[in-house]
């Protein structure tokens, strides 16, 4: 077996994934169709091109428009899971999933729920994955759309909510902005994480938490800017689920070998890699160890040390989260027989 085949092959965790950023593009066409919505192109690929965050989230948006009833949740999480196992021998997810692109436009939130948890049930029984979903906060909602929204969410509980995150357009919305949400969250006894110092300074970091109880942090390239948080970060064993492709396009880092992930390994931080939104940026989860590990010539060592800090940063108790580390180390044993170098 070739390095790309093994990096392609090492059983994953993620924890950096957003459910609407994963519809195939035939699935966006068959749905368009039946619900009557017009695709703005006749090629569903060529939606799927951007510059910026900012088009990035409108896109982002009106693909979304064409997920409406339950059996559309369950089928886009279902494909979700599936991509994740077939293209890069995904193991356990914590999905994100943002309410307010789904409420506003008259979905009702037990739909977007149930949906979803109808999907992973079916993917988990088809492929025997697993996947727990974290509800976000969207930046440029206002704190009192968040605040419903997270009241919203628990009232229609299900098992599988585990957390609640946060994502969006960074530089104009501190996290402060969204305390509320975050308190109510804890409270109910959800885990608690945020995009954060993506695109904006590492106080960002800090905010989250030290205010909002966040226990990882989603991207957070810009903490080499400040060393004391990253030390802190370090000290702490603080989590960070990296998303290489997604921002080197979105960021403009598209030399993986000049990656501010590279920086954060080196500075010891616990780093994983995750696909945020794999169709969306033409990536998968196999594809980003691939691609980041394989461009920046890491050893099979280091690759391994990655998957594990998945597993370690994952919400699952102490022994599920033993379990899932032995079958992860035996399934390493045996691929590392098969690497050819
Ligand atoms: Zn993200």
């Amino acid at each position: 077996m070739d390095y790309a085949e093994y990096l392609r092959r090492l059983p994953k965790v993620e924890l950096h994934c957003h459910v609407e950023g994963t519809l195939r593009p035939a699935t966006v066409a068959d749905l368009a169709k039946k619900h009557g919505i017009a695709l703005p192109t006749e090629d569903v690929d060529e939606l799927y091109t951007y510059e910026t965050i900012y088009e990035f989230l409108d896109i982002f948006r009106f693909v979304n428009s064409t997920v409406i009833d339950r059996d559309d949740f369950a089928r886009v999480a279902y494909e979700s899971l599936e991509d994740g196992v077939k293209l890069g021998n995904l193991k356990y997810r914590e999905m994100f999933f943002n309410p307010t692109l789904h409420t506003p436009r008259g979905v009702p939130m037990a739909t977007v729920m149930n949906g979803l948890a109808d999907g992973i049930h079916a993917a988990e029984q088809d492929f025997g994955v697993r996947c727990f979903l974290i509800a976000d906060v969207y930046r440029q909602d206002s704190p009192e759309m968040a605040l419903a929204m997270t009241e919203d969410v628990l009232a229609n509980r299900v098992p599988e909510l585990i957390g609640l995150g946060m994502d969006g357009a960074e530089a104009p919305d501190p996290p402060e902005k969204f305390l509320a949400s975050y308190q109510l969250a804890g409270k109910a006894g959800l885990r608690r994480t945020s995009h954060a110092s993506e695109d904006a300074p590492p106080a960002n970091i800090t905010a989250c938490l030290d205010v909002l109880g966040c226990e990882r942090i989603d991207h957070g390239y810009h903490i080499l800017s400040d060393e004391k948080v990253v030390e802190r970060c370090r000290d702490e064993g603080i989590h960070f689920t990296c998303c290489p492709t997604s921002t080197a396009v979105v960021y403009g880092w598209p030399d993986l070998t000049a990656h501010p992930i590279k920086g954060m390994i080196e500075a010891g931080l616990k780093v994983h890699l995750n696909s945020d939104d794999p169709t969306m940026f033409r990536t998968d989860i196999g594809k980003e160890y691939v691609d980041f590990i394989g461009q920046n010539g890491y050893p099979p060592e280091l690759a391994k040390e990655l998957v594990l800090n998945g597993v370690d940063a994952t919400w699952l108790d102490d022994s599920d989260k033993a379990e899932l580390r032995r079958e992860f180390e035996a399934e390493l044993t045996t691929l590392d027989a098969q690497l050819v170098l």
